[in-house]
């Protein structure tokens, strides 16, 4: 099995003015695209091959030594991206509804309380990172700072949305002002889809 990245299904401009064209090209076509053929080199013709990407990331430490790096990674690249790249729209925005808006309020009492704390762990995130919005064992939403491409799926945790504050998706536009960007992505997050993410992982 090979792994192929998520493709925009929009533009690279569609998102603009929150997050503009020429980082969007560069950072799927060059970026996502990176880490998927790394990852897929990594483990071609090895028995972890056939393997889903949660399944490799939630036993790294079964991995030989030579791959775990580069699995760890390139693999938490090819599905942080996956992730971020799947959620992100041009009609996006406002606030999430339904089952997934009632989780975040019983996980951080409203919309706003969460919007806050996951701007903040965005924003505290020294150095290339993430910040996600990731459902734990029990099936509780919690927020999940992670450093590099670290991904809650290494905790074996779901996660349904993640902003990358890697300088790579920001820099061109943004330089050092990652709080704007920040504040630009509640613009173009499709709900809708993280909604469905949220859905299925209840499944
Ligand atoms: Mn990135």
């Amino acid at each position: 099995m090979t792994f192929e990245r998520v493709k925009l299904s929009f533009e690279f401009n569609a998102l603009e003015p929150h997050i503009d064209s020429k980082t969007m090209e560069l950072h799927s076509e060059k970026h996502h695209q990176g880490y998927t053929d790394k990852l897929n080199a990594a483990v071609e013709d090895t028995e972890w091959a056939d393997y889903s990407i949660s399944e490799l990331l939630g036993t790294l430490d079964d991995l030989p030594d030579d791959i775990q790096t580069t699995v760890r990674n390139n693999g938490g690249g090819f599905a942080n991206h996956n992730l971020y790249f799947s959620t992100l729209s041009p009609i996006g925005g406002g606030e999430p509804a339904g089952e997934l808006m009632e989780a975040i309020e019983d996980s951080f009492d409203s919309f706003e309380e969460f919007k806050d704390e996951f701007s903040k762990a965005a924003a505290d995130q020294f150095g290339s990172g993430w910040a996600f919005l990731a459902i734990d064992e029990e099936g509780e939403l919690y927020i999940s700072p992670k450093p590099n491409q670290d991904s809650p799926l290494m905790d074996s945790h779901i996660p349904i949305l993640g902003i990358d504050v890697w300088e790579h998706a920001y820099y061109l536009k943004y330089q050092n002002k990652r709080a704007d960007y920040i504040e630009a992505f509640w613009n173009v997050i499709d709900w809708e889809k993280v909604e469905e993410i949220y859905q299925k992982a209840q499944a």
